[in-house]
């Protein structure tokens, strides 16, 4: 038997790497001898791949097994002394990888923050034989301007295009490599750097208090040298011990303290003080914490014994508590329980519920042992909690979805609140994973528990807990005083017959916006659409400007001055004339959050009205800021997308506007009534917290509609049954798993073809599956970019659902082996959202 030593020096060693490519293999490379010794499961390594490309990959494997078809390439750096990713990080990527139809390259993308994998940017530089002044070759102007620019020194490709004032560098530097003009490399370089703060300090031969004393006699003269070594001493009480002048002090502090610069650079110089350099975090853990005390009601301490007490049979529990029955209050105290069994914590919120608001309030309680994942931090703060984590300065992390990727080697409890939000499901690009079921795969891998919580579980979740496959805790009372708002119908067909209506404004909910602006409360009024109006129209021939690279109309931005399209971006101005009839006559149809604003400010000129949507919140702050106002009571009507129906938690909002409820629950979608349903129920949750009860206000022509009589009388559970006896009619989830197919081509004819080809493949192969499609989705065409989708149902407790994947995965690969489908893509959706 052979002993695998790695101490070894004389045996050579293969590494199978992980690379973030989307290519569903893993890479051989050779471990240089110098790296046996250090080369271990985990570190990150950097090598070449193809001709000009530098990567970064993690090594999954080492061994001593040569690959046989080609000759392994050598591992060019060691990035890491230790494994930033851990083993069970590692089975969770795989996981997810087969789980959701995608490569482990696609998974090591989405993990690791971009500041831990190195980007490669292109250099272009002057080729070492060439020489301008004695070459004999002919070239373009272009190219002599970039030749001679080139020979002071070598360029970036955005060096380049800002250069010779074009894009489009393709076939100059083609050209110029054909002529061994110049040479492409790729240049490497790490983006995390760790801040840093440069410090003071005593120099060993001062740091006692006889040799201070003797200094002072010395400089007894200089009065600003004298002045710098008291004020440092005012700092460091380092008279009794002399110990504490390693830590020294900030340069920066120091400089505060009104001292002479160049008289502390004279110190340094004569070997006073030396200057030393710490690295900080970036985030001020510093900051003391203060333990609020804050006593669970009855309700909330009866719901958290039910929780603890599932927890002994179950993995997973659901929380379903209404808006406002306090359910953040019994996660911290279960957080608490758990960091207290020194396991860790994951918390997971949706994007625009994690906002400064529930995170004051936590790290007031827990403090520099917390740590936040965001989408809108820097890569160098993501960076900054990953290592964080991996050395044990937090034990609790509060983070949207991508925060399951982090490097947790001993979790204990993972929350996930707001569990029906679509945002944990990420649609582009791969892997299109549910952080919330992944959540479930980490906690088996790290035996933690699992509280899902809502006020408006999914349906799926609904029916485990009611399965008994989860555990299943209810309130259905809000925390003290406060009651569930009054829910009134404004009937838009009656009003509209009774001319009362004043554009899209029903007179009800104008009278009760004026009502509430009198007693000097909030309102906040929901449309999920913003812009100015989704469409223009020609009154005279009907023409509707679209976007030329997708199939919808342009959304009108006044602010812009623009039509805009929400799919790919595209902008043009609005025309004068309508571009068929000439027609003068072009009117906005419908109403976005920012006519809303416009209307509402015109209407009620005294209210200080906002508006909360993408457009305005596109800046770090520019959230903060608007929450910021209406907190303080500055703005009086809040109008906003789906933004402003999460996670706040406002005193004075009396009223909630739902401006129209019907576009929600016509949209054509076996989920349109449950989101059309949570969506209504969450921002109602928004009106009337504390002791008066709110009102809310839904404009609707439908007013019969039974699922707003459901929302109307309070009766969810009525909700949640006929929709899961929907469902199992039609073969929806929960009853059965989709998966989703799309077909992507730019020629609407192949993309057509290819998708009725591999429906019947799947037919063929699949007899006992039902295939539905091809079909067109609601929006046919993006970005140049025709669609088809094929849905697969698969009946629930199929027990080969493995294999079956790996069939649709052959059949498809099989497809695009087909010359005329070459440029086709086709996509895996599991569990569609
Ligand atoms: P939910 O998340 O269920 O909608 P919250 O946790 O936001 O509800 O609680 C609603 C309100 O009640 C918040 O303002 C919260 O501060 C307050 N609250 C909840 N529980 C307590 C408690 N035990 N003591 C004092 N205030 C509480
Ligand atoms: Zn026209
Ligand atoms: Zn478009």
């Amino acid at each position: 038997m052979e002993i695998f030593d790695q101490s070894d020096a004389g045996t050579t060693f293969f590494a199978e790497l992980l690379l973030p490519v989307p290519i569903p293999k893993l890479f051989t490379y050779r471990v240089p001898v110098v790296f046996n010794d250090h080369v271990l499961v985990g570190q990150r390594v950097i090598v070449q791949f193809g001709d000009r490309k530098i990567l970064t990959g993690i090594v999954l494997a080492i061994h001593q097994q040569a690959p046989k078809e080609y000759e392994a390439k050598y591992i060019l750096e060691l990035l890491d002394n230790f494994p930033v990713v851990n083993n069970e990080q590692l089975k969770l990527f795989r996981w997810i990888a087969d789980y959701y139809m995608c490569t482990l390259g696609e998974v090591m993308t989405a993990a690791l923050p971009s500041g831990l994998k190195l980007s490669s940017e292109s250099v272009v530089q002057i080729h070492p034989a060439f020489n301008l002044e004695e070459t004999t070759q002919a070239f373009s102007e272009k190219e002599l301007t970039l030749l001679k620019r080139l020979q002071q020194e070598s360029l970036s490709y955005s060096d380049i295009s800002k250069l010779l004032g074009t894009k489009h560098l393709y076939s100059i530097l083609k050209s110029l490599t054909g002529k061994e003009a110049i040479i492409l490399f790729e240049e490497v370089r790490e983006k995390y750097r760790p801040r840093t703060e440069r410090k003071i300090r005593l120099t060993p031969a001062y740091a006692s208090n006889e040799a201070l004393e003797k200094l002072f006699e010395k400089i007894g003269s200089k009065p600003k040298q004298e002045d710098i070594v008291l004020k440092y001493l005012q700092h460091v009480h380092m008279l009794h011990d002399p110990e504490i002048n390693k830590a020294g002090l900030s340069r920066k502090k120091l400089l505060t303290e009104e001292i002479s610069e160049s008289s502390l650079n004279t110190l340094i110089k004569h070997g006073v003080f030396e200057e030393f350099e710490i690295v900080v975090p970036r985030f001020d853990v510093s900051e003391v914490a203060e333990t609020p005390i804050i006593l669970l009601s009855e309700e909330q301490d009866r719901a958290q014994t039910e929780i603890l007490k599932s927890f002994e049979t179950h993995t997973t529990a659901l929380l379903y508590g209404i808006t406002g029955s306090g359910k953040t209050e019994i996660y911290i105290n279960l957080i608490k329980k758990a960091l207290d069994s020194n396991t860790q914590v994951l918390y997971l919120l949706p994007e625009i519920a994690l906002t400064t608001q529930i995170v004051h309030r936590l790290k007031k309680v827990f403090g520099s042992a917390m740590g936040v994942y965001h989408s809108k931090f820097s890569d160098a703060e993501r960076v900054e909690v990953w290592n964080g984590i991996l050395q044990g300065t937090f034990q609790f992390i509060v983070g949207v979805r991508s925060a399951i990727f982090l490097p947790f080697d001993n979790l204990g409890l993972i929350i996930v609140d707001e569990e029906h939000d679509s945002s944990y499901k990420q649609q582009d690009p791969a892997p299109r994973y549910n952080a919330r079921d992944v959540a479930m795969v980490m906690a088996q891998t790290h035996h933690a528990k699992v509280l899902l919580g809502s006020a408006t579980p999914s349906v799926e979740s609904f029916y485990q807990a009611q399965q008994g496959k989860y555990g299943f805790i209810r309130m259905d009372k809000r925390f003290g005083q406060a009651q569930l708002p009054k829910i009134i119908l404004a009937d838009m067909g009656q009003e509209r017959k009774s001319r009362t209506i004043k554009g899209e404004f029903s007179s009800l909910l104008l009278r009760k916006i004026d009502d509430t602006l009198r007693q000097q409360e909030q309102v906040i009024i929901f449309q999920n659409r913003r812009g100015y109006s989704p469409m223009v129209n020609c009154e005279d021939c009907g023409w509707v400007p679209k976007c030329v690279n997708c199939a919808v109309s342009l959304t009108y931005h006044q602010f812009r001055n623009a039509l805009v399209c929400h799919y790919c971006g595209y902008k043009e101005s609005i025309p004068n004339n309508c571009p068929t009839c000439t027609s003068t006559r072009l009117k906005t149809v419908g109403y976005g959050t920012e006519k809303l604003e416009e209307e509402l400010s015109l209407t009620f000129a005294d209210a200080s009205v906002q508006r909360m949507d993408l457009d305005t919140t596109r800046s770090k702050t520019g959230y903060e800021s608007i929450i910021d106002r209406f907190e303080k009571g500055e703005t009086n009507i809040l109008v906003g997308t789906q933004m402003v129906t999460k996670g706040l938690d406002f005193d004075r909002v009396s009223l909630v506007g739902i401006f129209n409820a019907d576009r929600m629950i016509h949209f054509p979608d076996f989920r349109s009534y449950e989101r059309a349903f949570q969506l209504i129920t969450q921002v109602s949750g928004r009106a009337g917290r504390r002791e008066k009860q709110g009102t809310v206000v839904i404009q609707t022509a439908s007013p019969d509609h039974p699922l707003l009589q459901v929302i109307l009388r309070h009766e969810h559970l009525t909700f949640y049954e006929e929709q899961l006896s929907d469902r199992q009619q039609h073969h929806y989830p929960p009853f059965t798993r989709l998966i989703e197919i799309t077909i992507k081509h730019t020629d609407k004819k192949v993309c057509r073809t290819a998708a009725e080809q591999l429906a019947e493949m799947l037919r063929t192969n699949l007899s006992q599956i039902k295939i539905l499609g091809p079909g067109e989705p609601a929006i046919a065409k993006i970005r140049n970019q025709y669609l088809m989708n094929v849905l697969i149902k698969i009946p629930r407790g199929k027990p080969e659902l493995g294999t079956l994947k790996h069939t649709i995965l052959s059949l498809a690969a099989r497809l695009v082996q087909d010359k005329q489908y070459r440029s086709l893509r086709v996509q895996m959706d599991v569990d569609p959202m």
